[in-house]
């Protein structure tokens, strides 16, 4: 009983999970040593601790990331991250994960991810935006769309991107839309981007419940967070005929055996800023951790990373689990799930549809040439499909994991075009 405690309330450090992950792939794929000791560590990192006014005239200091994991297949790329428990380990093991997704379905980059160690509630929009344009300008000598391109991830969002883009086109003295993704539409960023990670995540649970034979208009969805990830996937499910019955925000969890109307839920968030007082008929509060342990269809971690763990992996009660956060399942929980026969969409394919029409908005803002939401959307749900079902087959075949088949393909991705490049110099 102590022991579990104990074991829950440890945070296993992130870096040391994705760098398992890599060695379970790079094991099975017989990478030799030398290619092991360059992908399992990040290639590039940035610290950058910078000072902000404050609307009182103080001064404070913040402290900042930007890591680059591999830029072996392209110019780096990945999101910004604004949160109180960001740290380097944490960027890491995110930038990491953004090599092998972007790698997975195959989009012509590397990997990267930012962060600032601060939590955005206890600052003004002035604050904010200093913050912002001030660690843009530090980081700037990393970025650009040609070597590293941010995007919204924990957080941040359109009006965040505006910002870093307009402080590197002030550096430059031209607009430069191409230097990060996720902008708003009124500034060169794409149709079909702020919903793009939930329609991925909605197409590929779509596919493991039709390789499941769980019927999708009778399924039942729990979804953990309620961001730009959760609330997309949880809407774009509901209108493909799935039952929402459980969602949740940094208040808590609320559940409604009869289905949730999460327009309504999207509503409230945009008028109160959380779900903390929203009501429904027939609504029932859950705890965070009590949400996660419902019996449904498919449950949707989308959140942040370490929600299912070793203390309560033996009590998920879904059969498909769709990971919209990136590393919310640690290893231990991984092998205690798929003994249970829980299928697992790992989180560098069923949120790989963000990172991919992020791709199509850089190319969009470098040719100065936009496209429809139909064509956005068409080419996301091919990319999304066709990587489904080659991590799938791969997974079938071999008969391991789907994060398993995943790591095969990207891993081997990265490691084949090292191989060819060659070791500089
Ligand atoms: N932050 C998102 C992710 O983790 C999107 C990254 C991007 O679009 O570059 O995949």
């Amino acid at each position: 009983m102590a022991t579990s405690l104990v074991e829950s309330q440890h945070k296993e450090n992130p870096f040391e999970i994705a760098q398992q992950q890599f060695d379970i792939a790079a094991e099975i794929l017989e990478l030799n040593d030398g290619m092991r000791q360059i992908l399992r560590v990040p290639q590039r990192e940035l610290t950058v601790r910078f000072p902000v006014t404050m609307e009182d005239g103080s001064v404070r200091v913040f402290t900042g990331y930007r890591v680059q994991h591999n830029i072996t297949r392209g110019p780096a790329k990945g999101g910004i991250r604004y949160h109180p428990a960001v740290d380097i380990d944490e960027v890491r093991a995110l930038a990491m994960w953004m090599t092998w997704k972007c790698a997975l379905v195959n989009i012509p980059y590397g990997g990267a991810k930012g962060g600032v160690v601060v939590d955005p509630k206890d600052l003004t929009r002035r604050e904010l935006e200093h913050m912002t344009r001030r660690f843009a300008s530090e980081i700037s000598i990393l970025i650009g769309p040609e070597k590293d391109i941010p995007a919204p991830d924990v957080n941040t969002d359109a009006q965040v991107m505006a910002w870093i883009m307009d402080t590197i086109s002030m550096h430059r003295g031209y607009t430069v839309p191409a230097v990060v993704t996720g902008k708003p539409i009124d500034v060169f960023g794409s149709l079909g981007r702020m919903d793009a990670t939930g329609r991925g995540v909605s197409i590929t649970a779509r596919e493991a419940a039709k390789h499941l034979g769980v019927k999708f208009d009778e399924a039942t969805v729990v979804v953990q967070g309620f961001g730009n990830v959760g609330g997309a996937s949880a809407l774009l499910m509901g209108n493909m005929g799935a039952k929402v019955i459980a969602v949740s925000d940094v208040s808590g969890g609320y559940y409604s055996s009869r289905g949730l109307n999460i327009p309504a839920m999207q509503q409230y968030v945009r008028d109160n800023r959380s779900l903390v007082g929203y009501k429904e008929p027939g609504l029932e509060m859950v705890s965070n951790a009590e949400l996660l342990e419902l019996k449904c269809d498919i449950l949707v971690p989308a959140a942040l990373e370490n929600q299912i763990t070793v203390a309560n992996a033996s009590r998920i009660n879904a059969k498909i689990i769709v990971e919209g956060a990136n590393g919310p399942t640690t290893p231990g929980a991984d092998e205690i799930l798929y003994d249970r026969g829980v299928f697992i969409v790992p989180d560098i394919l069923a949120n790989a549809g963000g990172v991919t029409v992020s791709y199509f908005e850089w190319v969009q803002g470098l040719q100065e040439f936009f496209w429809t939401e139909e064509e956005i959307n068409e080419r996301l749900e091919r990319i999304m499909v066709r990587s489904f079902s080659s991590v799938l087959d791969l997974a079938l075949k071999h008969k391991i994991a789907m994060r398993t088949a995943a790591y095969l393909v990207s891993v081997k991705r990265v490691a084949d075009a090292t191989t060819i490049r060659g070791i500089y110099p």
